[in-house]
């Protein structure tokens, strides 16, 4: 388990460049707005394979596991667990031949998942563990191996696996408040309990959505966020004003993804019931208004 500066944009390229053997290509999920990015970036170092999209459905669909075809010489299969973005949730992971790659970033500690399936986990800290700068990667012992000689070795997963990830001087203050979270999650209940409020936040807010005469949601059901609800209003002109409106009422950043538009519903650890409550109160609130 590594704690390495920086953020998930960094092992986009740095997954490659430790992972692959020469010749090896590697395969990618591509479900959104963060694949994408994982995607272009590892274009910058390897042969990349797009195994399945979620292009086709615009980003609103996962394609099933019966759809993904796997490339005979990847080095590994990467997925986003969470889109972010557009608001798509794996709710459950392949067993490949390849090494399982994930970027959890935005889902990580919000639900217990198959740690032993995976031949890497890596997430951003900054909204379920914690505060930007400090990256946890979790790669399995088998995957590290000497480093690529143009690589920096404190980008080196193996290098810095040996020196228990302080070849160079951690992060410090952002792993202090991940261990803060680490600790407050563990209080509450940890991963069932962090499942289960997630289940429920995202739960009543899409039932409103659904419900709602002015706000849809087109992610598909099955394939729905807990974590990231992304909603439009019916009439997209009235965007703005919404979320001008929230923020007068104390609900900030609404704003959907700069890609995607709409509004969205960021509902990580650290959220309570009571946002959303609040937050569905003033959607029916305004709903009167303008509906
Ligand atoms: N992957 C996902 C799924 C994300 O949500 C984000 C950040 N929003 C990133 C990667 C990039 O993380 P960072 O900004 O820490 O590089």
């Amino acid at each position: 388990m590594l704690f390495l500066q920086g953020g998930a944009s960094v092992q986009f390229g740095l997954l490659p460049l430790n992972l692959l053997h020469p010749g090896q290509s590697a395969d990618y999920l591509e479900s959104g707005h963060w694949a994408r990015r994982a995607i272009s970036e590892a274009r910058r170092h390897a042969r990349v394979n797009v195994i399945a999209s979620a292009a086709a459905q615009s980003f609103t669909a996962l394609p099933s596991f019966e759809q993904w075809r796997s490339s005979p010489d990847a080095g590994y299969c990467h997925i986003t667990s969470n889109e972010t973005g557009n608001g798509l949730q794996l709710r459950d992971f392949p067993q490949l031949a390849v090494p399982l790659v994930a970027d959890m970033t935005s889902d990580f500690l919000t639900r217990p998942i198959p740690v032993d399936r995976f031949g890497l986990i890596y997430a951003s800290a900054q909204k379920n563990l914690g505060i930007a700068g400090l990256c946890v990667v979790i790669v399995h012992q088998n995957l590290l191996r000497r480093p690529p000689r143009h690589l920096p070795a404190a980008f080196s997963y193996a290098v810095q696996a040996e020196q228990q990830s302080r070849f160079n001087t951690p992060p410090t203050f952002a792993l202090y408040v991940t261990g803060l979270m680490l600790r407050w999650i563990r209080q509450n209940g940890g991963l069932p309990a962090m499942d289960e409020a997630a289940q429920r936040r995202s739960r009543e807010l899409y039932r409103y959505i659904d419900t709602s005469r002015i706000y849809r949601c087109r992610q598909h059901p099955p394939d729905r966020s807990a974590i990231n609800v992304c909603f439009r209003l019916i009439e997209p002109g009235s965007t703005d004003t919404f979320v001008q409106q929230a923020a007068q009422h104390g609900l900030y950043n609404l704003h959907g993804h700069a890609a995607e538009g709409g509004i969205r519903a960021s509902l990580y650890n650290a959220m309570p019931q009571a946002g959303v409550r609040r937050l569905i109160a003033f959607m029916t609130a305004f709903e009167h208004a303008h509906g």
